[in-house]
């Protein structure tokens, strides 16, 4: 293959600037002018393309690109034949049945016979089919949840992560089809050289996620306070312990989860450690 190894992004929607931003983190160089541009990189040739989200799971297992970002439910509704290689910790999400909140129906089971909108109709009849239940799909691209307003469906499968569309429509969720985050995914049949820089790109992402949900925690501890502050410490592997020039104090460094920082800072304080510092980390192979 001669022309350069294509990566596709979410051109809009909630998953283009996450994408974007993750994409220069991971160090290709994208400079947005335009739909499809060439981003250069120090260390491979690669060709930034910006698309539908829901066009890209095809276009990767078309081979049109090499690897892309696309949500899973997206993938997945796409029957799209790709290799999910990193998660991505964004675009979090569920695909969920929900029905009026008000109404007599409580379960799946209840929605034997009846019909379901959704943006996502492969999904949803595979489900629903799996249940063993008769439940008509009305395929809808936009406002799914306005459907059982108008009286055109029974329920909906929609996705939802905060939950706040469903309530303010009057609708709950009965059952999850399916968890989603956004992905990146490649083409199955990459030839060695492109199959080279997926691999690269994958782990060069793959750092920069991990990173994401950890600090890098630096302190200074007395001797004699030195074992409890470490044992405080829930670190990835054991702290690192270093002595200072001026003796009696000893220097203790962790990466440890970015949630768990603001319970440790007062005990590790009280336990007698001093010059805290909290750093994020720009990138985490474990
Ligand atoms: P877009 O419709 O272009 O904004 O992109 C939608 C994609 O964002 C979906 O396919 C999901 O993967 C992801 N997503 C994450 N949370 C939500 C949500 N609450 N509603 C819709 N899509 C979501």
């Amino acid at each position: 293959m001669t022309r350069p190894f294509r990566l596709a992004l979410p051109s809009k929607g909630r998953l283009h600037a996450p994408a974007l931003e993750l994409a220069r983190a991971a160090g290709v160089e994208v400079d947005v002018n335009g739909r499809a541009l060439h981003a250069h990189c120090s260390r491979w040739d690669i060709e930034v393309l910006f698309a539908r989200a829901d066009d890209i799971p095809a276009w990767t297992a078309d081979g049109a690109v090499d690897a892309a970002v696309a949500g899973r439910d997206q993938i997945v509704e796409a029957a799209a034949e790709v290799d999910e290689l990193v998660p991505l910790g964004f675009g979090r999400c569920a695909l969920e049945v929900a029905v009026p909140a008000a109404g007599a129906i409580a379960e799946v089971g209840a929605l034997d016979g009846g019909r379901v909108a959704t943006a996502h109709p492969r999904t949803a009849a595979a489900f629903f089919a799996a249940e063993g239940l008769a439940v008509e799909t009305v395929p809808i691209r936009g406002s799914v949840e306005l459907a059982p307003r108008l009286d055109a469906a029974d329920g909906i499968v929609d996705l939802v992560s905060s939950g706040d569309t469903l309530r303010q429509n009057g609708l709950r969720s009965i059952a999850t089809v399916l968890e989603s985050e956004a992905t990146l995914v490649a083409r199955r049949d990459l030839d060695g050289r492109a199959r080279a820089v997926a691999a690269e790109l994958a782990t060069v992402i793959e750092s920069v996620v991990a990173a994401r949900g950890k600090r890098y925690l630096m302190l200074n501890a007395p001797d004699e306070s030195l074992d409890d502050v470490i044992a405080l410490l829930p670190g990835m592997d054991s702290p690192t312990v270093l002595p200072l020039a001026r003796g009696g104090l000893h220097a203790v460094h962790a990466v440890v989860d970015a949630e768990a920082v603001a319970d440790l800072l007062a005990p590790l304080q009280a336990a007698g450690a001093r010059s805290l510092l909290v750093l994020p980390i720009q990138n985490l192979i474990p």
